[in-house]
């Protein structure tokens, strides 16, 4: 996921031509009408962190704001029915966790974010508390930065994310060369794809290979 680089352009273009007294037409971006409620939300929150989050959301490229808008989609699809409360993305140094879980699935949803900043190498996450009983309203923005939980309370977190990501490379199947499912942005055979490359390569050390030709 990438930050759009055409409309940072396009206001840097924009303050330009203002500041050298020139009109010029507004900066326009495509925005789905779920990011488009999401930071009507934030704006009304009056919350703390809601200015950061809604720059991090304008800044996403079209690709990376259409997935967030699917996923926000799908939360709200699953909140009749029970199924998935969260969504994490991580961009950069920097991600956002958007999610409709409350009370103490609140509280290890916060810790879930903390173990995805940790395998993305990212430094500053903030996670967005959405109201069930009012759509499209933010409850909470939270700030978690490394240190803000100890191992011992994240140890839950990161066994649940350790089993998420074996049950996604099962499911998935993802290729060598495909991003990581665990979330480090690193390719899958530098990452939990490693231990089967190892083996393959002592294989091949050892001449477990025949070769094809003269089978
Ligand atoms: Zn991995």
């Amino acid at each position: 996921m990438r930050f759009d680089a055409s409309y940072m352009r396009d206001i840097d273009y924009y303050f330009m031509d203002t500041a050298a007294g020139i009109a010029s037409p507004l900066p326009t971006q495509a925005m789905p009408t779920e990011l488009r409620r999401l930071i009507e939300g934030l704006r009304v929150s009056g919350l703390s962190g809601r200015v950061e989050v809604g720059c991090i959301l304008l800044g996403l490229d079209s690709e990376a704001r259409k997935g967030l808008a699917d996923a926000v989609k799908t939360l709200e699809q699953g909140l009749s029915e029970g199924h998935q409360r969260s969504f994490r993305m991580g961009i950069g140094d920097v991600g956002v966790s958007i999610s409709y879980a409350e009370g103490a699935a609140w509280e290890e949803e916060l810790r879930r974010s903390a173990v995805q900043m940790e395998q993305s190498g990212g430094r500053h996450w903030l996670a967005v508390q959405l109201r069930r009983d009012a759509p499209g309203e933010v409850r909470a923005i939270e700030v978690i930065v490394p240190g803000r939980f100890t191992a011992t309370e994240l140890a839950s977190a990161r066994a649940a994310h350790a089993q998420k990501t074996k049950e996604t490379i099962m499911l998935e199947r993802p290729g060598r060369n495909d991003r990581c499912p665990c979330g480090s942005r690193k390719k899958f055979k530098n990452c939990h794809g490693r231990k089967v490359v190892e083996e393959l390569h002592a294989l091949a050390c050892l001449g477990q290979f025949r070769d094809r030709s003269s089978a």
